[in-house]
């Protein structure tokens, strides 16, 4: 009977001897291929690592996963032979990456020269910058990238912030049709996702009644419904796809801010069971960026350490810039936010949004640490508020690529997919924090030894001298 069947499929696709010679032509391993080879590998589809016999990477594309290499000549490849504790992982997506930074505490500008090798570095091989300060230089950063101009990670483009947080925003003028002719003008130069922040009701629901016309997605840092302002709970059924930073739901009082809520939530509260049902019933992926309110908790200790001291990107004379402001005061409600959402991300967890919860780091960008740094205080903040490395690792890679639905060809390791992927030593699932170490990152098939990259970068991170600072200074955002 399986004989048969087999006959009926080779008439079906060609003959049987035409197949043997396709499959043998496959099996050769080319000039051009890049062979990783040995190490362990978590694919992003199991719950494991395991050995990886070999990886076969052919025009930035992943040909084969565990290919048995025993009889195979791999001598016109490039081979990278892997140390027995070495992981290959698929790329990460930091769907909060502000390319964003304020080394002055005067405004925030885009920088694009030296992030894009930093997040590269770290193995982030996809960004979504969530509100670009300016969102025309990031468009050309991102085609510089594409064109192989300039080296760094895919970059969706958020275009502009709508809200109160692009600076010149009218709240009070502005009307939805204006806001839907914004949306088609970024839509029409290429954004992949639009960010809203200090949105009111109207204009959200225009921004995503039209950005939905397009097939692109929406997110949002919300608030409580207090003057004005939205609810998570309402964007979710208005049809936002994402939200940023706290769930919101009835639990969020709308007589006074979110985060006076949020620094005293009991996360067992019936509102918040549901809220998480809301998640899942509407599919509403969650940014938690759990480590950004670390850092204004006055660092927690365990996430905020320095690995690779990161203030050595800065140059000389911007490195004495930000040490003047160092140490920053802690705020003391993003303290017990911090503890509260370690508490939010796990019980959503619990409650079956594993496959919900993407990765944002929305790192501090005052010089003192810096956002390619971030994913890995994020996946490790993750597993201390209790989920588990492999689903961390699977928020960070697949869910990632699901919410900018391009999952289809990144955010796991699988015959067909582009070639995103790193190298770190030692195995995350032991230890998440050996997502930090770094060896090798491929994009789209371009291997980069992740120490050159770092190396390229030491000391040029702002500006050189006192009469370049203006550039960095940008008043009102
Ligand atoms: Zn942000």
């Amino acid at each position: 009977m399986l004989f048969a069947c087999s006959v009926l499929l080779a008439g079906a696709t060609g003959t049987t001897e035409s197949r043997i010679q396709q499959r043998a032509a496959t099996l050769l391993v080319q000039p051009g291929d890049i062979v990783f080879r040995g190490g362990l590998i978590f694919d992003g589809v199991r719950d494991a690592t395991v050995d990886n016999s070999g990886l076969i990477v052919r025009n930035g594309t992943i040909l084969e996963v565990q290919a048995d290499l025993t009889s195979r000549d791999v001598t016109p490849a490039r081979v990278i032979d892997l140390q027995p504790s070495d992981c290959l992982l698929p790329g990460i997506f930091d769907l909060h990456a502000h390319y964003a930074m304020d080394l002055f505490g005067a405004g925030r500008i885009d920088e694009h020269e030296v992030n894009p090798i930093v997040f590269l570095a770290n193995g982030v091989t996809s960004t979504f910058p969530a509100g670009e300060v300016d969102p025309d230089e990031m468009r050309t950063a991102r085609e510089r990238i594409d064109s192989g101009l300039q080296t760094g990670p895919r970059i969706y483009n958020s275009g502009p912030y709508f809200g109160t947080a692009r600076s010149g925003w009218n709240n009070a003028a502005l009307t939805a049709e204006q806001i839907r002719a914004e949306v088609d003008e970024w839509a029409a130069k290429g954004v992949r996702g639009f960010k809203a922040k200090g949105i009111r009701p109207d204009h959200l629901n225009a921004l995503i009644d039209q950005a939905h016309k397009h097939g692109v997605t929406v997110t949002a840092h919300l608030d409580s419904g207090f003057r004005n302002s939205v609810n998570p709970k309402t964007a979710i059924l208005m049809g936002i796809d994402r939200i940023e930073h706290f769930m919101g739901g009835d639990a969020i009082a709308s007589d006074r801010p979110a985060y006076s809520s949020l620094e005293a939530l009991d996360v067992t509260r019936p509102e918040m069971r549901e809220t998480f049902a809301l998640y899942l019933q509407r599919h509403v992926y969650y940014d938690a960026t759990i480590s950004a309110y670390g850092y204004w908790a006055g660092k927690d200790p365990e996430v905020y350490t320095y690995w690779i001291n990161e203030m050595d990107f800065l140059t000389p004379h911007a490195r004495q810039e930000v040490q003047k402001r160092l140490p920053r005061q802690p705020m003391n409600q993003f303290e017990r936010i911090y503890w509260v959402k370690r508490k939010e991300v796990k019980a959503f967890f619990d409650a079956g949004g594993g496959s919900l919860i993407t990765l944002g780091t929305d790192h501090p960008s005052w010089g003192e640490f810096l956002s390619g740094f971030g994913t890995h205080r994020e996946l490790h903040a993750m597993v201390l508020s209790g989920i588990p490395p492999a689903a961390a690792l699977k928020i960070g890679t697949i869910n990632g690529a699901r919410a900018l639905n391009v999952d289809s060809k990144l955010g796991t390791l699988e015959a067909g997919k582009f070639a995103d992927l790193f190298v770190v030593r030692g195995n995350p699932l032991q230890d998440i924090r050996n997502t930090r170490n770094v060896r090798w990152v491929m994009k789209a098939g371009q291997l980069y030894d992740a120490s050159e990259l770092l190396a390229s970068v030491k000391g040029k991170l702002g500006p050189a001298r006192a009469e370049d600072d203006v550039k960095w200074k940008r008043a009102g955002s």
